[in-house]
């Protein structure tokens, strides 16, 4: 029997999110959630394709439990992890700094680095490691692969990863710029490319994740040359929750003057900043409503997200020299055309121009809503992390069979 099921994990601190996929002809087979583990009553919604989803709430005290739980539901649909399609188990991990540039198969020097990257990825790290800890006790024999977020990244030039700091300091740190959401860009960016009929290598395109979290990023013929989060997420646009740019200095005068804690400034500009502090809403299409119903604060908040990733598009515009595409991305990217028309707007002496009635069209699959003419192509390119992290295990251990 061939080995080419994948199933990819995204484990967070409370949640499990996976998918089952065939590489023959990269179908998805399954996806689900498990939520709220190690609460008084977690939930798993499982869906397999062509079928409909099922509901479950009751208690998963760990990512064990979760695991099982998830082997039991694609049992039901003859899709059980103890079957011998299954060809790796692919985990996203969140961080891994400076050292992984690859994807990688697990080992224990493997789950030692990625564990002394804990400090730098507190809240991410220690899940992703439950997660591939959790899988290789229920599957000893399959290989684990790591794909990390950071990954993509690690191409950056020293002039785009370093930030202008005292040296020692910062290397005895590892302070440095990393980025993140790299699976998403690398996808993206190669898509793109698709979408246009060119060789990725012969592309330079800008790709704007906007979802929850948001980040931009600088691709040169496939390689990341510049991106907007930093050592952690919270660098770069104006985000869900998050405050994104801002002088450091903020900081030590809400210590100084505003009497706050480290933690509490962590909390503020990671949870309460962004379009929630700007306007008490982090949803775009609750944002939207408002703007139209005249609300002030809901237009503020538009315009200072809108601002910003205006100036990153104009940034790396600069960083790239000629740019052939701007791609967008992500729940907000890819769904939300007001945010579209509003960033391009303006940009025609750049050669960016958005058709408002392409823009409009609403769809699935990758698409120009440039008109046919323009200098530098605009594309709504939908992210899909899972079938890349899938993709990228796949062909390891096809390489390493
Ligand atoms: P995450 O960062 O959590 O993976 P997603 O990429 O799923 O986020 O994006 C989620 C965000 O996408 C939501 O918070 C919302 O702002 C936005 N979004 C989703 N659907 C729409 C829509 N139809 N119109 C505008 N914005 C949308």
């Amino acid at each position: 029997m061939s080995r080419t099921r994948v199933l990819v994990l995204n484990s967070g601190s409370s949640s499990v999110k996976y998918q089952l996929l065939d590489m023959r002809g990269s179908d998805r087979l399954a996806m689900g959630l498990v939520e709220r583990i190690g609460e008084e009553t977690s939930r798993l919604r499982h869906t397999p394709t062509g079928g409909l989803s099922r509901e479950w709430s009751g208690s998963v005290p760990d990512h064990d439990a979760a695991l099982k739980a998830v082997a039991a539901e694609l049992a039901k649909d003859g899709l059980g992890l103890d079957s011998p399609e299954l060809a790796a188990i692919g985990h996203r991990v969140v961080h891994g700094g400076k050292h992984f540039t690859e994807p990688t198969v697990v080992d224990d020097a493997v789950l030692a680095e990625i564990e002394r990257l804990i400090p730098v990825a507190p809240l991410h790290n220690p899940a992703n490691l439950t997660g591939i800890r959790t899988a290789q006790a229920l599957r000893p024999d399959l290989p684990q692969v790591a794909v990390f977020d950071t990954a993509f990244h690690t191409t950056m030039p020293e002039s785009a990863a370093r930030y202008a700091i005292d040296v020692e300091t910062a290397d005895a740190h590892r302070v440095r710029r990393y980025g993140f959401h790299g699976t998403s860009h690398a996808y993206v960016s190669r898509e793109t490319a698709r979408l246009l009929g060119r060789a990725p290598e012969d592309v330079n395109v800008i790709v704007l994740h906007l979802g929850n979290g948001a980040s931009a990023s600088a691709v040169r013929g496939g390689r990341c040359v510049d991106t907007s989060m930093g050592l952690t997420p919270l660098e770069g646009l104006v985000m869900g929750t998050r405050s994104g740019d801002m002088d450091p200095a903020v900081i030590f005068h809400l210590m100084r003057v505003g009497g706050m804690s480290a933690d509490e400034i962590d909390t503020l500009l990671n949870k309460r900043s962004g379009l929630i502090g700007l306007c008490g809403d982090n949803d775009m299409r609750e944002i939207r409503r408002r703007v139209d119903a005249g609300d002030e604060r809901a237009r503020l908040a538009f315009d200072i997200y809108i601002h910003r990733l205006k100036k990153y598009i104009g940034a790396y515009y600069a960083v790239l020299g000629r740019v052939d595409a701007v791609a967008f991305t992500a729940g907000v990217g890819e769904n939300a055309a007001p945010v579209r028309e509003a960033a391009v707007a303006g940009l025609e002496g750049l050669g960016l121009v958005v058709d408002a009635g392409l823009n409009a069209v609403r769809a699935d699959r990758a698409r120009l809503i440039s008109p046919a003419d323009a200098r530098v192509a605009v594309a709504v390119v939908p992210t899909d992390e899972e079938m890349e992290i899938a993709t990228q295990t796949y062909a390891l251990v096809e390489k390493e069979r």
